[in-house]
């Protein structure tokens, strides 16, 4: 189980990206953030993998406390917890397919286990066609399912994606949200921010909703605001 406990998290300016925000995520769960512009949901994604800190509360991912751990063990942290940027950065003038075995290279997973690896994850998000394919070849599409497979390839049992269908016509968002949906039927625990009111209430799960870094709503039937 993934435990937030009163998180507040105030930036060095005085900004409050979360005030006080107290929530709990079962293993497998797929899980929506949503909120306007400015509502903290980037900050709350944040803590999962500690690239912000927070100024208070505890969070625990099974029983490993992040707030505690030391700065030379947030790597084993991280490889619990695959990323979707908003903006995908790629390995310029590398293929899809070096892009992917970039992040094996960085892990201690074994030589011998890569080809089939990257196999899987490109099989899962349907681009093995275009793996010999420069990243700036492919479409915004194509791209975030190639960093999709590269978030997957080292099997986190976590996914976070900030805005993961942001800058994507309707059909390419359903596409890329389905992807998500199947892996998390696979069984990987996903926390998916987003402001596309349309895809949270057509594909409805939990939802956490965020107002002024405060978590205002935690809906077990999902749907983007209270009022619709
Ligand atoms: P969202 O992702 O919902 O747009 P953010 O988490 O980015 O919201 O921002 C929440 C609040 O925290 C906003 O008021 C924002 O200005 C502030 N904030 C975010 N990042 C920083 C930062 N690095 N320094 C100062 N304030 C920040
Ligand atoms: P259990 O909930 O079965 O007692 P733990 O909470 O001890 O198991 O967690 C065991 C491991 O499972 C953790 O080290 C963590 O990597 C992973 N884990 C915990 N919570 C989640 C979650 N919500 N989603 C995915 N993996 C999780």
């Amino acid at each position: 189980m993934i435990k937030f406990t009163h998180i507040s998290k105030k930036y060095d300016n005085g900004n409050y990206g979360l005030k006080d925000v107290s929530f709990k995520i079962e293993q497998g769960e797929f899980v929506y953030v949503v909120g306007k512009s400015g509502a903290g949901k980037s900050t709350l994604l944040k803590m999962f993998n500690r690239e912000e800190m927070p100024t208070s509360g505890e969070i625990l991912m099974g029983n490993v406390k992040i707030s505690r751990l030391k700065n030379n063990q947030v790597y084993k942290l991280r490889r619990q917890v695959g990323v979707i940027r908003q903006k995908d950065l790629f390995l310029p003038n590398r293929s899809a397919y070096e892009n992917v075995e970039y992040v094996l290279s960085a892990c201690d997973v074994p030589k011998e286990e890569w080809d089939k690896r990257i196999l899987d994850a490109f099989t899962t998000v349907g681009m093995w066609n275009f793996r010999e394919h420069r990243t700036y070849e492919l479409s915004i599409g194509q791209q975030k399912k190639i960093a999709i497979a590269r978030a997957i390839v080292t099997s986190p049992p976590v996914l976070i994606a900030d805005e993961a269908t942001a800058n994507l016509d309707n059909r390419s968002a359903m596409d890329i949200m389905k992807l998500f949906n199947k892996i998390n039927r696979q069984g990987m625990t996903v926390v998916f921010a987003t402001h596309d009111s349309t895809m949270v209430n057509t594909l409805r799960r939990r939802t956490l909703e965020l107002s002024y870094g405060n978590l205002i709503r935690d809906d077990r039937k999902g749907g983007y605001s209270a009022t619709n």
